[in-house]
């Protein structure tokens, strides 16, 4: 046996070893309200479960490698081909792949600051290089800073909308200018993790985006509006030649299949009614937590997705602290603020409850 103290003389990547963690929500322990990893907070649909249960009786296989028929189901559901159509361990997956698919080491990533935390990662792991713009102060993403931002070196922008954690949404128009903007063979993502939260006329159809401007993918997910966040499935559409080398670089049997049987019951129209319904209801709990909380003083920034922020700048560990021990979990960013996702009647009252106490 090797001896505890043996020093480990292989080296990580440079890039790797400066990773910043990732650091997920806050697991619950006993009777907690959980408002922080943007989960939809109905249990599975009934026709999902059914698929899930008798997909676990064939774990003994492997999954379909490409999983045909979810992406044959997501392309007719989305409207495209299914060569345009690549799905993944959840969307996250999807783009590191994605990086993967057309980063070359010291290539720039552009994208907003603050937005999901994920994307500083996938871009080390990738081998490109992260440059950063700040959002706005009503947490809107600045394309115009963007566009600016673009060298010679950039081979990629994530462009999130609604953004993870501010809640804000571009709007087609700021996207058609920045996209008339940037270099053709610069690779543009729309990250619609929230899209089925969005009620904002003004924004974007990241499809008829991707439509007029083939340097772009569009990111979705199962994770959110469909509530499959445990099982992971998340899909780009893109160009079939993008799309080719996104499932180039994707790893092999990358959807489960459990995810693979749930995600394609999920979208069958049963299923999608019923999906509607939930987010509809969501998005009026969404619309409620943001007016009591403007009431109560806060100035929350516009909210498209399922999660509201909150601004607390240096009080941010201490409230998010004080929320946990009440049972609360939110998501804070130490610094800058707190992102509480909108969660079932009780936990959003209890949340507010709290931020009443704040003020
Ligand atoms: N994009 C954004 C903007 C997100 O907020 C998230 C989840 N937090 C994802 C992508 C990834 O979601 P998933 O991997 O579950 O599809």
């Amino acid at each position: 046996d090797t001896p505890p103290d043996t020093p480990v003389t292989v080296p990580l990547r440079a890039a790797v070893a400066a990773l910043p963690a990732y650091v997920p929500g806050a697991r619950p322990s006993g009777r907690a309200y959980k408002l922080s990893s943007n989960e939809n907070p109905y249990p599975p649909l009934p026709s999902v479960l059914a698929a899930i249960q008798t997909a676990a009786a064939e774990v003994n296989r492997y999954p379909d490698m490409y999983a045909t028929e979810l992406v044959e189901t997501i392309a007719g559901y989305v409207g495209v081909g299914a060569d345009q159509v690549v799905v993944g361990n959840g969307s996250v997956a999807v783009l590191q792949h994605v990086l993967e698919a057309v980063v070359e080491p010291g290539d720039e990533v552009v994208f907003p600051w603050r937005s999901f935390e994920a994307y500083p990662i996938i871009t080390a792991v990738a081998g490109g290089t992260a440059v950063t713009v700040p959002v706005t102060s009503a947490g809107r993403l600045d394309l115009p800073a963007m566009a600016a931002a673009v060298t010679e070196r950039t081979r990629a922008v994530l462009v999130c909308t609604p953004n993870n954690p501010t809640g804000p949404v571009v709007h087609a128009d700021e996207l058609e200018t920045f996209l008339a903007t940037v270099r053709r063979d610069v690779l543009v993502v729309v990250d619609e993790a929230y899209l089925e939260f969005v009620r904002d006329p003004a924004s974007p159809d990241g499809l008829d985006v991707l439509r007029r401007h083939p340097n772009v993918v569009v990111l979705r997910t199962l994770s959110k509006a469909y509530g499959l966040a445990g099982l992971r499935v998340g899909y780009a559409l893109a160009a079939p030649r993008l799309a080719a080398g996104i499932r180039a670089t994707s790893t092999p049997f990358g959807v489960n299949h459990l995810a693979q049987r749930a995600g394609i019951a999920a979208l069958q129209p049963p299923a999608l009614a019923e999906m509607i319904e939930h987010v509809e209801a969501i998005v009026a709990e969404r619309t409620r937590v943001a007016d009591t909380l403007r009431e109560q003083g806060w100035d929350v920034p516009e909210t498209h997705a399922n999660f509201v922020w909150l601004g607390l700048g240096e009080r941010t560990a201490e409230l998010a602290a004080q929320a946990a021990a009440a049972g609360v979990l939110v998501r804070p960013f130490p610094g800058d603020g707190m992102r509480v996702s909108i969660g079932e009647v009780a936990a959003n009252d209890a949340f507010l409850a709290l931020a009443a106490g704040w003020r």
